[in-house]
């Protein structure tokens, strides 16, 4: 059975058919999901599904690009954001982090970091007190190429730095595209984690991602999907769906020369642990 830790099932591309994906994963062999909150909307969102199904579980975090978007004024909203933490079935702080992308293509400007960086340790000092991991959503300014993960620039440093600050909590690198060297550095941090979704089935052989996966130990990769978006092959350019964590689990296997069973053992009682499940 796996655990599809990151997954965005409020979207709304699954209003048609949302009962239908969940109860496809589970008839599947997905044991548990975790909806991932992306801002105030889609935490409350994500807490609602969480209520109404026993083997979803959530997160609460406000996106990076949402301190953009809505400047000073967006900090008012970590109270109302707070208050979403009383559901027993939150159980991560997440997405957050850095995100240096501007999907119009214009660059980044300091202002835009210094709120995203004010946004971020805000809510690390909330999952300090409420003693709940943290799912780290971290990008770099260049358009990610698919086949390419060559993202380790500023905005990972950057968090790191940031989570450096934090040491008394867990956290995991959600859909993790950082360099070799970079991986190391976070390796040497015994309280963080990683996860991969879909998108490392786009890979050539011999790209820099395998190298990564090879170097981090089973016990510290967890799968995901991300869904809707970076459907895995052989499903890549669908709408993806937590069904499809199982491709994940498969390039993970055949990436570190394990069985498939074995991935799924240690990674569910992995997740099991990070998200006190
Ligand atoms: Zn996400």
């Amino acid at each position: 059975m796996l655990i599809e830790t990151h997954a965005h099932i409020d979207d709304k591309q699954f209003d048609t058919d949302r009962d239908e994906v969940i109860q496809r994963a589970f008839s599947g062999g997905v044991e548990k999901i975790i909806n991932i909150g992306a801002g105030l909307g889609s935490s409350q969102r994500s807490v609602v599904l969480a209520e109404k199904y026993e083997n979803i579980f959530c997160s609460i975090g406000l996106h990076p690009h949402y301190f953009m978007e809505y400047g000073e004024k967006s900090f008012n909203k970590i109270d109302e954001f707070k208050a979403l933490s009383l559901s027993k079935k939150v159980v991560a702080i997440g997405e957050i982090g850095l995100d240096c992308f501007i999907p119009d293509g214009s660059t980044i400007t300091e202002v835009q970091k210094e709120l995203q960086k004010k946004g971020f340790t805000k809510q690390l000092e909330f999952a300090k007190e409420l003693k709940l991991p943290v799912i780290l959503h971290c990008r770099g300014s260049r358009p990610v190429a698919p086949s390419q993960y060559r993202e380790a620039d500023d905005a990972y440093e950057d968090v790191f730095a940031i989570v450096s600050q934090f040491p008394e909590l867990n956290f995991v690198w959600h859909s993790f595209g950082g360099q070799l060297s970079f991986t190391e550095k976070v390796l040497a941090k015994e309280n963080m984690l990683f996860s991969f979704a879909g998108n490392i089935t786009y890979s050539k052989p011999g790209a820099e991602i395998f190298s990564v996966i090879k170097l981090i130990p089973i016990e510290r990769i967890m799968l995901e999907t991300d869904c809707p978006y970076l459907a895995p092959v052989p499903m890549r350019g669908k709408r993806n769906e937590p069904l499809y964590v199982k491709y994940v689990a498969q390039k993970i296997a055949e990436v570190k020369n394990l069985e498939l069973g074995e991935v799924a053992k240690i990674t569910t009682s992995t997740a099991e642990r990070f998200f006190k499940l």
